[in-house]
């Protein structure tokens, strides 16, 4: 053998066994630097469809190309509803004036339509019709031309003590108000659940009701609680008393509500998944690949100035798949496998992005060995990786692994959700890697840089490194 050989081999050798070694190039100032961008005003929040989005892809363009890599869009339409400037909610009665702040006092739902009233209001319970099981918030009360107040979840106990509630959610909810033509919604949060629910930002579509154009509010506790103080109720008692009677106790309210609400709604609006391919180095295994993702998107902004920054949710996953790309793109020989860095859109919307690209994979789903999820992973304690009763091997892989990083929780989970879900459909093995206690400020304005631990993101998206790495250069087939 000459010595030219020997060196060669010797480098292959050096590559094959201490790549793994470039876990340690995982930058923890370079992640929070794309968090930073990633969750600042000027991108509005990233809904999906909107300019901010397009920003954020903007950006992931340039650093795929900034590694070296080419980055490909898939091109999609969704539902999309911008919030507009004014926003106007005030209550009125003989005594007392109210000028309720949005982003403080109230949001909006996120297909709210638009509408500039000056009209009565009607409690209505929770705004459930449904004369098949005999219950109707609406019954022998008048709405029409009205706004409504009804809870925005729905009952805990069975109604006649057998039957279930099926799933009603708040579009429905505007659809029932609508068609007894009420012209506007208010939505409050359960007072007497243990922890009720905040004034979130959310762009779920549910399924596929057309937008319910009336101004479709969620109010705070507190401001549903003044409107209903100075009419002498207490809205914590009203929920106890229709819990135990069963029964609806919907009544008109005094006084006035004036709501100024400007929306802009399209039906089909394109946005798009971006991803990069880093192609294997073997010659047979290269057409086999593990795709990473993690969604870009977020619940957007609303009247201009209310926006929710998703920094945990989910800047920090769309910063660890850059970070991934960047630190294997320093690979002089790449792993046996190829690997695809995919951001998804619309996973707000009900997880569309991921299931598009998991319909239209661009390349052969039979020849997808693994996907990997990122989902709200910079916030919270330690790393749980998920999905692993469902795939044990690949769950051990990431475990074996944690003693280079040793912050993984010994738990795991029995199923694929969120982005993983539409792959595991597809026959894919998922592992879904999350944080615990990671949602403390999950869909609120709260949700900023500031709370996020760099640490433990530093420290998952090296964890995710050195098991795609493993999982790209592996002998064995388990998975198929
Ligand atoms: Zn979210």
């Amino acid at each position: 053998m000459k010595v030219t050989h020997l060196i060669i081999l010797f480098i292959i050798f050096q590559y094959s066994c201490f790549s793994q070694d470039l876990y340690k190039e995982v930058s923890e100032k370079k992640l929070f630097e794309n968090i930073k961008y990633l969750s600042k005003k000027e991108l509005g929040g990233r809904l999906s469809g909107s300019i901010g989005y397009e920003k954020a892809l903007q950006f992931a363009e340039k650093q795929f190309k900034s590694y070296g890599l080419k980055s490909e869009r898939q091109n999609f339409l969704l539902e999309f509803n911008d919030i507009l400037k004014p926003a106007v909610f005030q209550y009125e009665n003989e005594q007392e004036k109210m000028d309720f702040k949005i982003g403080k006092d109230y949001i909006l739902r996120c297909f709210s339509g638009s509408g500039n009233l000056n009209t009565d209001i009607v409690f209505c319970g929770y705004g459930i019709s449904n004369h098949e099981l005999g219950y109707d918030d609406y019954f022998g009360i008048d709405v029409k031309g009205k706004v409504v107040i009804v809870f925005k979840q729905n009952p805990e106990w069975e109604i006649n003590d057998t039957t279930k509630w099926t799933a009603i959610y708040p579009r429905d909810k505007a659809l029932i108000a609508f068609s007894h033509g009420a012209i506007g919604i208010i939505f409050v949060s359960k007072p007497n659940d243990a922890n009720p629910q905040s004034i979130i930002g959310s762009s779920m579509e549910n399924h596929s009701i057309d937008q319910v154009n009336i101004p479709q509010i969620h109010a705070t506790i507190e401001t549903i609680n003044k409107i209903f103080e100075s009419n002498n109720f207490d809205i914590k008692a009203l929920q106890s008393d229709i819990d135990k009677n069963k029964t609806p106790k919907s009544f008109a309210l005094k006084g006035k509500v004036k709501i100024n609400i400007n929306t802009n709604y399209v039906k089909q609006q394109p946005t798009s998944n971006l991803y990069a391919i880093i192609e294997g180095s073997d010659s047979l295994l290269k057409n086999e690949y593990l795709i990473l993702g993690a969604h870009l998107d977020h619940v957007g902004v609303q009247a201009e100035d209310v926006y929710f920054p998703g920094a945990n949710d989910n800047a920090s996953g769309s910063a660890t798949i850059l970070e991934l790309a960047r630190v294997f793109s320093l690979h002089k020989i790449k792993p046996k496998r190829s690997i695809i860095f995919v951001l998804f859109a619309a996973e707000e919307n009900g997880m569309l992005g991921s299931k598009y690209f998991a319909e239209n994979c661009p390349v052969p789903v039979k020849n997808v060995v693994s996907m990997f999820n990122f989902d709200c992973i910079a916030h919270g304690d330690s790393i749980l990786v998920r999905c692993g009763e469902l795939f044990p091997e690949l769950w051990n892989i990431a475990k074996e692994n944690n003693k280079y990083i040793n912050m993984m929780v010994d738990k795991t989970t029995n199923s694929s959700v969120a982005d993983a879900e539409a792959f595991f459909k597809e026959g894919i093995p998922t592992l879904y890697f999350v944080t615990t206690n990671t949602y403390t400020h999950l869909h609120l304005q709260t949700d900023t840089p500031e709370t996020i631990n760099k640490q433990l993101h530093r420290k998952i998206t090296q964890l995710a490194y050195l098991t795609t790495l493993n999982v790209a250069n592996t002998n064995k087939t388990f998975w198929h």
